[in-house]
């Protein structure tokens, strides 16, 4: 956190700018709602050079990429992660359930709790996530932007949408009022669970279940099949608790430009740390 205290909100928000965005965070800003400073569950509030707009939570998310991208280095900026052809690296995101299978009659919504579906609050965070590591200098696929239909397996046309790609991140929820998130990794894939520890390391905003990660065999649960069917470097999917849950629900739709700025971050720290 040094390098934060040492220079400042304005400049963090200026090199940030760089990568093509005008005011890259405002929507962060906008979306750190009362769930954070309030509630059941208030955090102290620091102030660093007068900044007392940022909550803790707001400095932990943007800590770890501040601290890898910019104290060595002042004012230069940040090199988008490469791959091993020396390409910006490929990141699929894919916001679970969402699609019509051909000749069926309805939209997969995944979990359902009253009207509330797994589909929409999947999407709300992954377009998130996606922002911002395309904000990072990486190469972004999204599976789904909105309800779609295609044809065949429900896995498999996600796959091909993610073909090419060197990460792949699936993102849902469970109906039910459990809180916690967790990252479910591929147990043959080391890389994959370098990944989901990375993503679980840098998450504040939900309370983690467990560690934040575990190989599906583990518990019994999670699809292995998006898992293990994906031929790039490394996949997770994040499950962000249940969207029965009060408190889960007012957070992601509070502060979906937080958690999913936290996802982005924590991918990164993986890209740095390999
Ligand atoms: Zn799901």
């Amino acid at each position: 956190m040094g390098g934060l205290y040492d220079y400042g909100a304005r400049w963090y928000m200026a090199d940030l700018g760089r990568w093509g965005a005008v005011d890259p965070l405002a929507e962060v800003y906008h979306s750190t709602s009362a769930y954070i400073y309030g509630g059941s569950n208030p955090i102290l509030m620091v102030d660093p050079n007068g900044m007392s707009f940022f909550s803790s939570t707001f400095l932990n998310a943007i800590g770890g990429y501040w601290t890898d991208n910019f104290s060595q280095q002042e004012g230069s900026g940040n090199n988008p992660p490469e791959n091993e052809n020396n390409d910006p690296v490929k990141i699929a995101t894919d916001a679970g359930h969402g699609e019509k299978i051909k000749g069926s009659c309805c939209v997969d919504p995944g979990a359902v709790s009253g009207d509330s579906y797994e589909k929409d609050f999947a999407l709300l965070i992954e377009e998130q996530v996606a922002k911002f590591l395309s904000r990072f200098g990486n190469s972004v696929t999204r599976t789904r932007t909105e309800d779609v239909i295609y044809p065949g397996d429900r896995l498999t046309w996600r796959l091909k949408k993610a073909a090419g790609s060197d990460i792949l991140i699936s993102i849902h929820l469970d109906a039910g009022e459990k809180a916690g998130m967790f990252v479910m990794y591929d147990g043959n894939n080391p890389n994959s669970r370098d990944l989901a520890i990375a993503i679980a390391q840098n998450q504040t905003i939900l309370p983690l279940e467990g560690q934040g990660y575990f190989t599906p065999g583990e518990k019994g649960r999670g699809n292995l099949r998006l898992l293990s069917g994906f031929k790039g470097e490394a996949s997770v999917i994040i499950e962000l608790g249940g969207i029965g849950n009060v408190q889960t629900k007012k957070a992601i739709i509070g502060d979906a430009g937080l958690i999913g700025l936290q996802i982005a971050v924590g991918v990164t720290n993986y890209l740095q740390n390999e």
